[in-house]
């Protein structure tokens, strides 16, 4: 049977950043970029004040002392948004506000606390002179243009996920638009004659689909956008109908679930395999085994086993980074941290994940178990933010053993 890692090689192989669309950079975050973004402009753009202040000529000010001040004539008030058109001359000085452009002449600024004047930060007028009383050099709280960014300035390179900060770069140099990687559309479909809707009330036998609700949320949460399929049952020909349906909407993967293991009424092989082909089922792993990976007339397809952990599991191991990597995402692996066990683990010989709760206790990583380890068990999932990885052919870990541990929320929620 094929390992997970197998598994996951020959299905990456078939996965290419998808192209790229103009997008409004104020909703960009999340996104993956497809541009370099280069400065149009310095920034700053203009030597401009670090301090509300006084710009002044540092000379003047060599000597200045609290006991002997240096004493300058105030030419005027420098406000932030103008260009000045004073000029500081030897023996003056112009009172300046934060991010106002430095007037010619004047080479330093002086801060307020460190002049004779209490009562600009009041908003009080212009005084006719000032005292300093401290020296300064050359340069001091000024920012000169092109300081943090030259014109011409790689800012931002493609495949760069973009955060709340990378926005605050592309605001700076006016861009309003940016070209980022299409968000992967992924068909999302559940199967199985005993499904019932989450706003109906289960008859005898039947339960409410679970799957398209976390699998829906998981494509979006690894930045794809899904397109819901509903539910088939379990008939070859309605199963058929909405692959074919899926296609025609153009996504770039389908999933399903359920509908791949050995039953009487597992159909979803066949209706693959109807129009296209299946290129592996099965993987050496628990939960999730019979999965089925294949396509669709061209679009891939990954069958997921029905059991919401199974599906679950299934789709983080090998759907997620799939879509990441359509999506244009350099980084597929989720974050693993050596998490120790606090009490045993056991499987089957099966590559296995585990679903588990993992805490940080004096600086180390520790896992418990989260509950039943049944591929049914839903409720183990939520309070788990881990899976921890028992290597094939490993039957029992016993407390104290060190395994990885895949962190479903990164190692830095993790109190
Ligand atoms: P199957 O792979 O069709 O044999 O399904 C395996 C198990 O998963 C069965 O107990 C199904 O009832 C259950 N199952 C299948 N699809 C879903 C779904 N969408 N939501 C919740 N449970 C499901
Ligand atoms: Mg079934």
């Amino acid at each position: 049977m094929l390992s997970v890692s197998e598994a996951l090689t020959r299905i990456l192989a078939n996965f290419q950043t998808l192209n790229s669309e103009v997008f409004p950079s104020e909703s960009a975050v999340g996104r993956v970029l497809a541009e370099t973004i280069r400065a149009s402009l310095d920034l700053p753009p203009f030597p401009n004040s670090s301090m509300d202040g006084y710009a002044v000529r540092a000379a003047d000010v060599r000597a200045a002392t609290t006991q002997s001040p240096a004493t300058l004539a105030v030419i005027g008030d420098v406000p932030a948004g103008l260009l000045p058109t004073l000029e500081v001359k030897p023996g003056t000085a112009a009172r300046i506000m934060t991010g106002a452009h430095l007037p010619d002449g004047a080479d330093a600024v002086i801060p307020i606390e460190a002049t004779d004047d209490q009562r600009s930060s009041l908003g009080g007028p212009v005084p006719a002179s000032v005292q300093i009383m401290k020296p300064v050099d050359a340069g001091a709280y000024i920012r000169q243009a092109g300081e943090d960014v030259r014109a011409g300035d790689t800012v931002l390179s493609p495949g760069t996920l973009l955060r709340p900060y990378d926005l605050g770069v592309l605001a700076a140099l006016g861009r309003a638009e940016v070209r980022v990687v299409r968000r992967p559309r992924v068909a999302v479909l559940s199967t199985g004659d005993e499904l019932v809707d989450v706003n109906q009330l289960p008859g005898p036998g039947q339960i409410r689909n679970v799957n398209s609700y976390t699998l829906a949320a998981l494509v979006r949460k690894y930045g794809g956008e899904p397109v819901l399929l509903g539910v088939a049952p379990d008939d070859l020909e309605a199963v058929s109908q909405k692959l074919r349906s899926a296609v025609g909407q153009g996504v770039d993967v389908i999933l399903s679930s359920a509908g791949v293991s050995v039953g009487a009424y597992d159909v979803v092989k066949s209706a693959v395999e109807r129009d296209g082909e299946l290129e592996f089922w099965k993987v050496n792993m628990r939960p999730g085994k019979p999965l089925a990976y294949g396509r669709v007339r061209g679009v891939p397809f990954f069958g997921l086993p029905g059991n919401p952990v199974s599906a679950i599991v299934g789709f983080e191991i090998f759907a997620r980074p799939a879509i990441l990597k359509l999506g244009g995402h350099a980084r597929l692996d989720k974050p693993v941290v050596q998490a120790v066990l606090s009490e045993p683990f056991y499987s089957d010989g099966r590559e296995s994940y585990l679903r588990a709760t993992v805490t940080r206790q004096d600086g180390v990583y520790v896992a418990r178990s989260a509950g039943g380890q049944g591929s049914n068990i839903i409720s183990a999932l939520t309070r788990s933010n881990a899976f921890v990885v028992m290597a094939e052919g490993v039957m029992e870990a016993p407390a104290g053993t060190v395994l990885n541990a895949w962190m479903l929320d990164w190692p830095e929620e993790v109190f």
